[in-house]
């Protein structure tokens, strides 16, 4: 069994002791959510309180991390229109973005975690559907306040219009493909991939 007492001081130390970093998963390889899930995982373990949010998947739809967050107390709110933004609407899509954001701008100037993840925010800025110099000063204005909050953000699509947001980061992570199931006509897997 943990030591549940061990992991309560720990936190309380955490927060003297600890830098909040901004982290930065990002690359056409899979695995920008599921190291995102893996730290999460980590840190929960420690108590520390976290939670993530989804601008991309659908709604609608639950993911095994779903129910694993369930298990281990790690809150989850999935925001997004579906992957594909095959809602053809523009106005649709920046308006779901707009709303996500405001969710996370919310979780991060509450001061009660000590991790969130936004989990394909690049994809949506890649897209223009926020504005990036926005997203930056308010995420420089929330590390500000609160020096000990870890923040990862992920999606691909990182290019040099994003060299802001990459100085602004502590660690920035590409993940490369060197081979896909997909290219061999293997598709989407639960367990794997949802
Ligand atoms: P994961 O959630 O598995 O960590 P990811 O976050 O790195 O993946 P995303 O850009 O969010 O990847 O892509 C979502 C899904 O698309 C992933 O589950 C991934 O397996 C799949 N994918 C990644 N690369 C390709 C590709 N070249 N062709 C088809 N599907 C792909
Ligand atoms: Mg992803």
């Amino acid at each position: 069994m943990p030591d549940q007492k061990r992991y309560k001081w720990r936190r309380d130390d955490y927060r003297e002791k600890t830098r909040g970093l901004l982290m930065l998963n990002t690359g056409d390889g899979k695995g920008k959510t599921t190291a995102a899930i893996g730290v999460l995982v980590r840190a929960a373990g420690r108590g520390m309180h976290c939670a993530m949010i989804q601008f991309m998947k659908a709604k609608t739809d639950r993911y095994g991390e779903h129910e694993s967050f369930d298990k281990l107390g790690i809150e989850v709110h999935t925001m997004g229109d579906g992957f594909t933004w095959d809602t053809n609407d523009k106005s649709q899509d920046i308006k779901t973005s707009e709303e996500t954001w405001a969710l996370c701008v919310e979780k991060m100037r509450c001061g009660e975690y000590d991790m969130l993840v936004f989990d394909e925010l690049l994809y949506v800025l890649s897209y223009g559907f926020l504005d990036i110099d926005a997203v930056i000063a308010e995420i420089r204005s929330v590390r500000e306040t609160q020096p000990n909050l870890h923040l990862i953000l992920t999606g691909r699509n990182v290019d040099n219009a994003m060299q802001k947001l990459i100085d602004e980061a502590d660690l920035v992570t590409e993940m490369t493909e060197i081979k896909h199931p997909f290219h061999a006509g293997i598709f989407a897997q639960q367990g794997i991939e949802f």
